[in-house]
């Protein structure tokens, strides 16, 4: 801490003082919001127009903003959904704890040890045991802490799914416990030391060190209340307990967590309570991403092209970008050509006018996707070849099963380039084939969560983005490519 009261007064070219010391000592707030003066980025997740609509006089002068145009006018996913909260977005402070403030004394053990701990805690009796749990229920967001000892809870609905997290309702339930602990000790109970189970690691490692997290206003009312615990000699510690363990205090925790969201979807909030509702940026940056996700799979069925794309992919998701990831330039290029079958080849040429007949050179039928690719009796070899080169893949005569597979893709690519049935691939640069990674970095850099609706890395090819040469072959232009920041 001294460093850090030097460090501000050497910036004031000035020294430390007895005075300014006591006044470190006694406001350590005030520092954390010196501290704070150096922050970067905005302090609002969300700028106010958003969450109450200027008045028409204010917009006549300005007009909207853009995310208010977004938001107002277009009925954007940043509006809050209706009837369902009056409240304010949230802001976050750069700290909320100052860095030379000591950690409160929190316990996070293996999860057999936590179990054995917690019991030898409730077997001595020595301590005052408090649940915390935070819960999503029925698209509402509850939170509680009970104690058993006392049957004494405190519930309460902080917000619907699309305003909070159950991350938050968690941290606002280790809240709610450290209030009521500050009670006891006020009310002269202060026969024993206090423990607070709760069963989410984040929001307790969160507190260790706390961050600019969403839900951080939680965060910054817990650290306030242990600060007071500390200066009033109160024994407190927060232990890790896992859930559904059958711990009766855990699972009471749980069902009053529950009951609190409950409420919220009877819709038995008192509306006064509304107006505490904090809205969350980590719930809009969901409710961001959901509408992406809806927009995109709106276009998908609206389009009307690329009917062979819709038949290898029926509905768009993560994971039809998956297929993509990794693969080099000439690679992906041929597997585009193939799979949106906007190809140099016989059949695609003379439907679009570029060629008198679409008939292979065997004779036998149009020169097709499926037909070089399953048929054509010319390139036999070098099928038998692509065959060999899949692994964990079953021969299929299924065109859509095969050009699905990811497995498959490089054979497939590699096919083609052998052979030197498309002018653009006669002369090849092997840096272009393949994929860019050897197999392992590509499993450590594949996102870990597949339900994560995210619009993932990669490249998205429409028949759109295809266009002819006159020189009779296709080239492409990858474009839409999202890379997640
Ligand atoms: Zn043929």
């Amino acid at each position: 801490m001294r460093r850090y009261r030097i460090l501000i007064l050497n910036g004031h070219r000035s020294y430390l003082t007895v005075d300014f010391n006591h006044t470190c000592t006694e406001n350590n707030i005030i520092l954390i919001y010196i501290l704070s003066y150096f922050r970067t980025g905005p302090a609002f997740a969300i700028p106010d127009g958003l969450a109450n609509r200027r008045t028409d006089d204010e917009l006549k002068l300005g007009g909207y903003t853009p995310m208010e145009a977004h938001a107002w006018k277009k009925g954007g996913c940043l509006l809050a959904p209706p009837g369902t909260l009056a409240g304010r977005w949230e802001s976050r402070l750069a700290y909320v704890q100052a860095p030379w403030h000591e950690p409160p004394k929190i316990m996070i053990d293996k999860r057999e040890k936590a179990i054995s701990v917690h019991n030898d805690i409730i077997r001595k009796n020595e301590h005052i045991a408090i649940y915390t749990d935070g819960s999503g229920y029925q698209g509402y967001i509850g939170t509680s802490m009970v104690i058993p000892a006392f049957g004494k809870q405190r519930t309460e609905c902080i917000g619907t799914e699309g305003t909070s997290t159950v991350y938050a309702a968690e941290a606002c339930g280790i809240k709610f416990a450290l209030e009521t602990t500050l009670q006891i000790a006020d009310q002269n109970i202060q026969t024993k030391k206090l423990v607070i189970f709760s069963d989410s690691q984040a929001a307790l490692r969160t507190l260790m060190n706390p961050r600019m997290v969403s839900g951080q206003t939680y965060i910054h009312d817990c650290i306030d209340s242990l600060r007071k615990c500390i200066d009033e000699d109160i024994d407190v510690t927060l232990r890790w307990i896992p859930g559904h363990e059958d711990i009766p205090g855990n699972e009471a925790a749980d069902r009053a967590a529950k009951r609190a969201a409950l409420i919220g979807a009877r819709r038995q909030i008192v509306p006064g309570d509304m107006d505490n509702w904090t809205i969350l940026a980590a719930a809009a940056k969901r409710r961001i991403r959901q509408s992406t996700k809806d927009a995109w799979e709106k276009q998908w069925d609206k389009q009307k092209a690329g009917k062979p794309t819709k038949k290898l992919v029926p509905q768009p998701s993560k994971r039809t970008l998956q297929y993509w990831t990794f693969l080099r330039k000439a690679t992906s290029s041929i597997l585009i050509q193939l799979r949106t079958e906007r190809i140099g080849l016989a059949h695609y040429l003379w439907r679009i006018n570029r060629r008198e007949q679409p008939y292979c050179a065997c004779g036998l039928s149009g020169q097709s996707v499926r037909h070089i690719l399953m048929e054509c009796p010319l390139y036999e070899n070098e099928r038998g070849l692509m065959w060999s080169r899949i692994k964990g893949f079953r021969r299929t005569t299924d065109l859509q099963a095969l050009l699905r597979e990811k497995k498959a893709a490089i054979a497939i690519a590699q096919f083609i380039i052998d052979t030197r049935m498309l002018d653009q691939f006669r002369e090849v640069d092997p840096e272009a084939v393949g994929t860019y990674e050897s197999a392992e970095t590509a499993a450590q850099l594949e996102p870990a969560n597949d339900k994560d609706t995210d619009v993932g890395t990669c490249t998205n090819a429409h028949a759109d983005d295809i266009f002819m040469r006159d020189t009779g072959y296709v080239d492409l232009k990858r474009t839409g490519a999202v890379r997640r920041t």
